[in-house]
């Protein structure tokens, strides 16, 4: 879970790398940096917490100079949650060497065993690092050869974006896990982005996806592209579509908000219930929760309000604190709800605590009755490519059957979309085939080599 920009040949670069991280805040909040060049160095700047807290002063953008940047934020799910895991990382390799990434590696830890042995010390703890050790340990002579040579040698999921001070390089994995976009400034500059709402924002022109496989390089030459690794079929993470990205971004060729309205749809069709209104859990049950409420004809009741100025990073891992989390974002409408029989629908269902206080809420707001439907299917297994899910035995439905689930959270009634149904919805005007669906189905499209599957450090907070 984490957010990538690349700025090339614009004015202010590091300026339009931090609005445009601003777009991508919900990919990553616990650390935000930008590394700009001014075309002989890299200068970097960087921090914990959000884009704003980090970049919140003018005067870090006079130490920013240059038409180039890249830039990143980032939620850890390898390596702890320190400044110096905060990317871009930068390096002492040739002029200076930066990179940010958006994913998981699933050999990270073989190969950093692997370069320790040989001699490496690492920073840091997150798997980024390990790219790093690869392309300064290649034997290939250009520095573009070294990159792609260490990138034939991660696996998992990666979208890059890299700079040194000529050039700006970035890729995506050959399966294609995460997204990464690519579009123009009016007057000519380049921009890459996680998502194409961070084009939106600094008025660029989306022109297309970052193919799975290929490798960008941008310098004043302009924009040359490689496929170096053989095609490897396609796994496009599901769950960006449900949960991660933002419902106004296209994605993969497809309007995330539709995708969601239809997967409401199809839970509709899957799960009715006859209830006098929905009521989404906002902000990330709402495009299905429209799409549930419209195919049945319920009024749609926006039954719970949200607090938008909690920050995730208010949420202290401390317990007593968390159990107070969902307050805190969260507070009912009594008057709309007294007396109602309730469908709530949320995008997804991990732990299972955040609903079961909502649904306690909701009963002490005075509902006659709550029916919960998840316009997603039961999530059974942990993500190793960059979502940041609990392990496996702290996701509820890895252990209970949905009835079981359903009497945990309290609801009168429980249902979840079918894998099945999930595929049509996403599928429908797709013009991508294949899937990762692996938190749903346990079909891992790439194998995890690690001999230790790493904590997943407890930054999972609702
Ligand atoms: P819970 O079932 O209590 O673990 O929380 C489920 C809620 O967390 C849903 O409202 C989802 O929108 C949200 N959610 C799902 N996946 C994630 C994730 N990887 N990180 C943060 N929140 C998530």
């Amino acid at each position: 879970m984490c957010g990538v920009i690349g700025v090339w040949g614009c004015a202010e670069a590091a300026n339009l790398a931090y609005l445009g991280l601003h777009a991508l805040q919900h990919r990553g909040q616990e650390g935000a940096g930008i590394v700009s060049s001014d075309g002989r160095q890299l200068h970097l700047e960087r921090g914990q917490g959000l884009v704003a807290d980090v970049f919140g002063r003018r005067d870090v953008f006079d130490r920013l100079p240059g038409r180039r940047a890249i830039g990143h934020v980032r939620y850890s799910t390898a390596g702890s949650n320190s400044l110096v895991n905060v990317q871009p990382l930068t390096v002492q390799l040739g002029g200076g060497f930066a990179i940010g990434h958006n994913g998981n590696l699933v050999n990270a830890g073989t190969l950093r065993k692997e370069l320790q042995d040989e001699g490496a010390i690492f920073q840091t703890s997150s798997d980024t690092e390990v790219i790093v050790h690869l392309i300064a340990r290649s034997r290939q002579r250009s520095l573009l050869n070294r990159v792609i040579d260490a990138l034939g040698r991660i696996r998992g999921a990666w979208s890059l974006v890299m700079m040194t001070p000529e050039r700006l390089i970035a890729g995506r994995d050959p399966l294609g896990f995460r997204p990464l976009v690519l579009g123009r400034r009016p007057g000519g500059g380049y921009i890459l982005a996680s998502e194409s709402s961070a084009l939106d924002l600094i008025e660029a022109t989306f022109v297309r996806d970052i193919e799975p496989g290929e490798i960008v390089v941008i310098d004043d030459d302009g924009l040359t592209s490689f496929h170096p690794f053989p095609k490897a079929g396609r796994a496009a993470c599901i769950f960006e579509h449900l949960y991660f990205a933002r419902p106004d971004t296209a994605l993969w060729g497809q309007d995330v908000y539709g995708v969601r309205m239809k997967l409401g749809e199809r839970l509709a069709i899957e799960q009715p219930a006859d209830v006098d209104m929905v009521v989404p859990v906002p902000d990330s049950g709402v495009a299905a929760a429209l799409g549930y409420a419209q195919k049945l004809q319920i009024p749609f009741q926006l039954g719970l309000v949200r607090n938008h100025y909690v920050g995730r990073s208010f949420i202290e891992p401390s317990q007593q604190i968390r159990d107070f989390g969902v307050k805190l974002k969260l507070n009912p409408v009594p008057t709309l709800l007294k007396g109602k029989h309730v469908v709530v629908v949320d995008d997804s269902l991990v732990r299972g605590t955040t609903c079961r206080k909502i649904v306690r809420m909701l009963r002490k707001a005075g509902v006659e009755s709550v029916h919960l439907r998840i316009a997603a299917p039961p999530t059974t297994g942990p993500c190793w490519y960059g979502i940041d899910t609990p392990t496996r035995a702290e996701l509820i439905a890895a252990n209970n059957e949905v009835a079981e689930i359903g009497r945990f959270v309290g609801a009168d009634s429980i249902g979840y979309l079918s894998v099945d149904g999930m595929h049509a919805a996403v599928a429908d005007g797709s013009p991508v085939e294949g899937h990762c669906d692996a938190c749903f189905t346990g079909r891992y499209p790439v194998p995890h080599d690690d001999l230790e599957r790493r904590d997943q450090l407890g930054l999972f907070e609702t």
